[in-house]
């Protein structure tokens, strides 16, 4: 199945862009592409900031509560989580 994934808030629809920055060592990435974990340190972010120059409403939700039928997607989230 396809994950759908928006802003638990406003519903805005990250594009897969590289719209995040890690909290921890500054790397520019799609934090829903590995499901909140930093591709280079690894720091898994349990919050999600919702892009308000992308057209976001520049809140900050639980990186789950992004994701839309989380009951179906979970066994995806954690196959991305081992890649
Ligand atoms: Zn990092
Ligand atoms: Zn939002």
């Amino acid at each position: 199945m396809e994950l759908k994934v928006c802003c638990p808030q406003c519903g805005w629809k990250p594009g897969g862009e590289p719209y995040w920055t890690c909290q921890s060592c500054g790397y520019e990435w799609d934090v829903f592409s590995t499901a909140g974990r930093c591709p280079r340190c690894n720091f898994e972010h349990q919050d999600t900031e919702c892009i308000e120059w992308a057209g976001g409403c520049d809140e900050v939700s639980p990186h789950l509560d992004w994701y839309q039928g989380l009951d179906e997607g979970l066994e995806e989230i954690n196959i991305l989580k081992d890649n």
